[in-house]
């Protein structure tokens, strides 16, 4: 520990005196007479250190009502940021209770455990808030835009290329789409057929409402009930507007992650872990939402809901865990579990026709 050399007052005679000042780490402020025995043993927060004016002495005053001056501005700021072993603005007290926590590994199970509480509330309850709130505030023409921006970069990376079915093929499903969403009241969505190449048989929805098929999805279908359910669950997730709402609880959690471990990296981590492990339950929120979308619709055109679960189950089949991750499968309830809630859906319309009788 260095000392700074400083002219001592002792607040009584008007002659200084030669001294050292030193900060030690225990955040003591120790001033030591030259060529006496005598020290003075302050503590840090009882002595008033004034701020530094460019490289003008300051004046130390201690409790006794001594004061020190003290030329040498930089060896003191740097003892006592030393000893003060806070270089951390005021903004990021939780950061030093949080180092003050991990010195005790009991404190650092609590400080983990009460992080774990807050991240996994804020990403089980809060995201969705905040994305429920960010998606009212995005206007139908930013979301468009977005995915017009998904749909270029598809395109540029060859993910799709243009549609070869033929244009007959093409318009009788649009027709029915359009039946579709006259019926649903949906008006901001369209549909557009692409061969999809890596996509294989695919359907997803993009923000701003476009609805994309592919040729290979067309294709696998047995029947065109099957497709129309595909499109009805895809116009329930534009409905629900659920692909920015995705987008908006990534990007929260994201900035949430960041604050809390205040790193960058480990956030970015961070948007697989809560997104596989938690997001997946609203994710099946939205999946839920969408059949039940699609399970009504389909209900008031008189094609049974099961159709959904046949091509998904012919769908999981073809794919069988290939390396070509469908979107469309890999984000949806399994197969069996929409089959369920197929029969189910069709089980109550029985009922409720029956109960109309
Ligand atoms: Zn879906």
């Amino acid at each position: 520990m260095t000392a700074v050399p400083c002219r001592f007052f002792d607040g009584r005679t008007s002659a200084p005196r030669e001294a050292t000042l030193t900060i030690t780490p225990d955040r003591k402020v120790v001033v030591a007479l030259v060529g006496i025995e005598s020290r003075r043993v302050h503590d840090i927060t009882d002595v008033r250190i004034p701020s530094r004016i460019a490289n003008t002495p300051r004046h130390l005053l201690l409790p006794d009502g001594a004061v020190c001056e003290v030329r040498d501005n930089d060896s003191l700021d740097a003892m006592r940021a030393r000893a003060e072993r806070d270089p951390l603005p005021a903004g990021r007290r939780f950061e030093r209770l949080l180092h003050a926590l991990d010195s005790s590994w009991r404190g650092a199970a609590a400080a983990l455990a009460a992080t774990a509480a807050i991240l996994y509330s804020f990403t089980q309850w809060g995201a969705p808030m905040v994305a429920g709130v960010v998606v009212a505030a995005t206007p139908p023409e930013v979301e468009a835009v977005i995915g017009a921006n998904v749909l270029t970069l598809f395109d540029q990376f060859n993910i799709i290329e243009p549609s070869e079915l033929d244009p007959n093929r093409r318009n009788e499903l649009l027709a029915a789409f359009t039946e579709m969403k006259e019926d649903a009241g949906v008006t901001e969505t369209e549909l557009r057929f692409y061969t999809g190449r890596r996509l294989g048989a695919n359907a997803f929805a993009l923000p701003g409402g476009t609805v994309i098929v592919t040729d290979e999805l067309v294709e696998l279908a047995e029947n065109d009930e099957e497709i129309i359910a595909v499109l009805a669950h895809e116009l329930g997730h534009v409905e629900g507007r659920h692909v920015m709402r995705r987008i908006a609880q990534t990007s929260s959690m994201l900035v949430v992650w960041t604050a809390f471990t205040g790193d960058v990296s480990v956030a970015g981590l961070s948007i697989f872990a809560p997104d596989r492990l938690l997001a997946q339950s609203y994710s099946r929120n939205f999946e839920r939402d969408a059949d039940r979308f699609a399970f009504d619709y389909l209900g008031r055109a008189g094609i049974p809901p099961t159709r959904l679960g046949d091509i998904l189950r012919r769908l999981e089949r073809r794919m069988g865990g290939t390396a070509g991750v469908p979107v469309w499968s890999s984000s949806h309830p399994g197969a069996e579990e929409r089959s369920r809630s197929a029969e189910d859906a069709e089980a109550q319309a029985r009922d409720s026709a029956e109960g109309d009788e």
